[in-house]
């Protein structure tokens, strides 16, 4: 069993030790296949994202990724591919993204009993497009007066993206799917999105159906988390909405999180690489854990993937060993070794 690993920056190094630890104590036969990005491919190959990296990437089909830094102002970056043709893109995570061809991130979010107060029985999934919107990447400054970019919305990406989160609605045993858009404003662009969503829909009679504002989302998802099951939203709607779930449920440290294409598959968490408590030992790897679970299942390996849910769920709600996020004071590695403690027994 080969899974590609991406060592990321920032606290992704001390999540992927963690993560490896646990997704071993499985007893499964892994074999991780470092592929290099960032610092590590411009030191071999003279690029954060080498086409290397992305052959890699594609050919082991499978990895896990730690969070890496994008610097503000400064992240966009270009792909030059064996054909001679670039592709410039916002950012690292998004050019790994549309290299690979992943459509969607479904991000699996919910709180945790004696951890997430209100929202402790939040149980909500996340299905983020990855592929267009505002972050396509086709931005320009109009001289020293303004700034414009594109958002795109295309019938493609939209079906596509509601197709895959009724069929995981079905498989998963979830009951609703709600689109999540602003076309009260942006009745063009988000006004299309709702209506080919709603195409999708007509053929899931047996799913519930139906539609919020974003900023509605937001004040429901604070007030009536229960409201929701599956939503389905647009790429950059899909990204504040992961961050305010994780926040919801307790920090940013316990929302797993996936980016999934047709030919490929890349595991992350919903969070970035936290530079303030990078090196520290101290970031909380549920979060990573999760998302190495979910890769489990993605391969067929449901049972694993189970043990290590539950053995998460068991850690987290005991209450013992909880890192400082969430109000404890244990390591990344206490943490991890107490789940992977929990999965072999
Ligand atoms: P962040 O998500 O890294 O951190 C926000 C807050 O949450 C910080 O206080 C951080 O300490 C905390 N946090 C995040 N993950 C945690 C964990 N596992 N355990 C405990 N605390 C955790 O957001 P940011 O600070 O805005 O971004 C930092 C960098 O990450 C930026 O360069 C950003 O561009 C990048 N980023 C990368 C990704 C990605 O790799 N997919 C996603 C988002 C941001």
């Amino acid at each position: 069993m080969k899974f590609g690993v991406i060592d990321g920056n920032g606290i992704g190094p001390e999540q992927i030790k963690a993560t490896k630890l646990v997704l071993e104590a499985t007893g499964l036969p892994i074999e991780w296949i470092a592929i290099p990005v960032a610092e590590d491919a411009m030191k071999k190959y003279g690029h954060p994202l080498p086409q290397e990296s992305v052959k890699a990437l594609k050919e082991v089909k499978v990895s896990i990724k730690g969070p890496l830094i994008v610097e503000k102002l400064h992240g966009r970056i270009t792909c030059v591919h064996d054909d001679g043709s670039e592709h410039t893109y916002p950012s690292i995570n998004n050019a790994i993204r549309r290299e690979l061809r992943l459509f969607v991130a479904p991000r699996a979010i919910r709180g945790f009993p004696g951890i997430s107060g209100r929202h402790s029985t939040m149980d909500v999934i996340i299905m983020r497009e990855l592929t267009e919107d505002v972050y396509v990447g086709w931005e320009h400054q109009i001289g020293d007066v303004a700034a414009q970019a594109i958002k795109l919305t295309t019938r493609t990406a939209v079906t596509r993206l509601s197709r895959y989160s009724f069929e995981y609605a079905r498989r998963n045993g979830r009951k609703k799917v709600t689109c999540v858009h602003k076309a009260n404003a942006l009745s063009i662009t988000d006004g299309f999105f709702l209506k080919c969503f709603l195409e999708v829909a007509d053929n899931y009679p047996d799913l519930v159906v139906d539609d919020y504002f974003i900023d509605a989302t937001c004040f429901n998802l604070v007030k009536n988390p229960e409201v929701f099951d599956v939503i389905v939203t647009s790429n950059q709607y899909g990204d504040i909405l992961s961050d305010l779930a994780g926040g919801l449920a307790g920090s940013l440290g316990l929302a797993p999180g996936a980016n999934i294409g047709e030919d490929a598959a890349v595991f992350e968490a919903t969070h970035g690489a936290a530079p303030d408590i990078a090196g520290k030992g101290i970031a909380n790897p549920v979060s990573l854990i999760l998302s190495g679970a979910a890769m489990l299942r993605h391969v067929g390996c449901d049972d694993e993937a189970r043990k290590i849910e539950a053995g998460t769920y068991d850690v987290l709600t005991a209450g013992r060993l909880l890192t400082p996020d969430l109000g404890g004071e244990a390591t990344t590695m206490q943490l991890a070794d107490a789940i992977a403690r929990e999965v072999s027994r």
